[in-house]
């Protein structure tokens, strides 16, 4: 076997690397640097500015949990919003739901959901649903003239650099708070507890200052940074920790259950610190 690796710099001192058997796909789009590869352990992998996204072995988890606590923990999601996400993969895993009736994908680099759809099928099969509307736009200015509310909105972005800054922000939340019914509901990925404390904190502390119930909930993405991965739940009436919808959508999946859809709020000394403070 050739000896090719990918290699994912997080600081002067800590990088991960993948075995790679071959790279199928390389561009600089306008907005990042895309490429696809084929890795020995995780199966094909989308990497975005040097930094894994999404890899075939264990993409499940990370869309069913982005999706399905936020789904079951509302009573009536029919009108949603995602904002990034352009893999499709968040999208394939909402579609599922019987109440969904409207979906907006925002997502900023067209090249994102054109790559999906040609390397990742079974990733981004959702596309062609007739409740999916994709919009190719920046998702911070997307909702500062909104043509609709939503029930839910998930903001399936990436790690806080380029583009994606300004969605970690509070003038962000402000806007999503206004863009949302009033008993709307959004969540976030909101990056490692581990790894990115201070990231974390802040995309807490942020949503905190909009809205009346913020809730975390973790999840272990093999292929993201440092064991456990957060998600920040902003809402404007219901507990998300509760199912809250009376036709939840616990089938036919792989990681979530109702059983982890509580458990997952259940949060270690160590993360409830950084909430606190
Ligand atoms: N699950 C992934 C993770 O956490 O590593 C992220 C998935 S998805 C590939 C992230 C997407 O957000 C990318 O396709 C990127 O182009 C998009 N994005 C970044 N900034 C954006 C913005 N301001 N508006 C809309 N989409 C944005």
């Amino acid at each position: 076997m050739q000896d090719y690796w990918f290699y994912e710099k997080h600081t002067e001192g800590y990088e991960v690397r993948w075995r790679i058997t071959e790279i199928l796909h390389q561009e600089a789009t306008p907005y990042q640097k895309l490429a696809v590869i084929e890795t020995v352990e995780w199966g094909r992998a989308l990497i975005l500015d040097g930094v894994l996204q999404i890899a075939d072995k264990d993409e499940y988890i990370y869309h069913e949990m982005i999706t399905h606590v936020t789904m079951n923990g509302h009573p009536h999601p029919q009108d949603m919003l995602i904002i990034g996400g352009g893999d499709g993969g968040a999208l394939r895993e909402a579609v599922k739901h019987p109440d969904l009736r409207h979906l907006d994908l925002v997502e900023i680099d067209r090249r994102v959901a054109e790559i999906s759809q040609q390397y990742f099928p079974r990733v981004s099969c959702a596309f062609a649903d007739p409740r999916v509307n994709v919009h190719f736009a920046d998702g911070f200015d997307y909702i500062k003239a909104p043509v609709r509310q939503y029930d839910l909105v998930i903001v399936d972005s990436s790690d806080p650099v380029g583009p994606s800054i300004k969605l970690f922000s509070e003038e962000f939340y402000r806007d999503l708070h206004q863009i949302l019914r009033p008993d709307g509901m959004v969540v976030v990925q909101s990056e490692s507890p581990v790894f990115y404390a201070d990231q974390f904190a802040a995309c807490h502390a942020n949503l905190r200052q909009v809205f009346p119930i913020v809730e975390v909930y973790l999840a272990p993405i093999a292929t993201y940074v440092s064991g456990p991965w957060s998600f920040t739940i902003g809402s404007k009436r219901y507990d998300p920790r509760t199912i809250n919808n009376e036709q939840p959508v616990t089938t036919g999946l792989q990681y979530y259950t109702e059983e982890l859809h509580r458990a997952a709020f259940c949060l270690p000394g160590f993360v409830r610190e950084l909430i606190l403070k």
